[in-house]
């Protein structure tokens, strides 16, 4: 789950950054709410976490700005400012969720879950691709019914292997939503975390190498396979 978080005091960013890095999510950082603007319309993300009161641009601005640009990913906005009309304001940008400030960080990583579980869609609380199964709410993989032992970055790129299930996903999408930004999608680092994954899965599924294209994920191997 790749993140974007936008918050002006460092100390804060600082901590929600290593909050949501340890909960296993991918984290862009800026505090400036111009360049908020250009990375929420350019750069592919599952969630945001938006300050309100920012330099450059305020943040419901900045909001209004993606929900124009038809950019839907969850916000979860956050604020030390409790009236009742910036509530109100930020939800008619396009919020879908609020936190006043001070808050407990640990509730900005279970809000981000369910916002993005309910982007995902009301019954994928279990997606099932071959003898797999990845839980979406424990963030757990089986496979043929028992727990899959991964690393976290193992478990990073085939969850998001699965959330593309069936589709052609490109090095530069994985090492975008797997690694921080400016990763080198073709060094082979992610070809020896693919050939990791794929012992641990066995015969299926399988992750297929499309040459020069990126991998697809399929529930089965196919008939004439070796
Ligand atoms: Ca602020």
């Amino acid at each position: 789950m790749r993140v974007l978080l936008v918050e002006d005091d460092p100390l804060l960013a600082s901590a929600l950054a290593t909050v949501l890095r340890s909960a296993g999510m991918v984290v862009d950082h800026t505090a400036d709410g111009h360049e908020a603007q250009v990375l929420g319309c350019t750069e592919s993300y599952n969630a945001a976490v938006l300050d309100l009161g920012l330099p450059g641009q305020d943040g419901v601005s900045v909001l209004r700005h993606w929900r124009e640009q038809r950019q839907v990913f969850p916000v979860l906005v956050l604020t030390a400012r409790a009236r009742w009309s910036d509530k109100l304001d930020a939800f008619q940008a396009g919020a879908d969720d609020y936190l006043t400030k001070p808050f407990l960080q640990e509730e900005v990583v279970t809000r981000l879950r369910v916002l993005h579980r309910r982007a995902l869609g009301p019954h994928t609380s279990v997606v099932q691709v071959g003898p797999l199964q990845f839980n979406t709410v424990t963030d757990r993989f089986f496979l043929h019914g028992d727990a899959l032992a991964l690393t976290a970055q193992e478990h990073r790129i085939l969850a998001f292997l699965v959330s593309r299930a069936g589709q052609l996903v490109s090095r530069a999408d994985i090492s975008e939503h797997v690694y921080a930004r400016d990763l080198d999608p073709d060094s082979n680092t992610l070809d020896v975390l693919i050939g990791r994954i794929r012992r641990k899965l066995g015969s299926a599924p399988v992750i297929h190498t499309e040459r020069g294209r990126g991998f697809r994920l399929v529930g089965e191997a196919a008939a004439d396979s070796p």
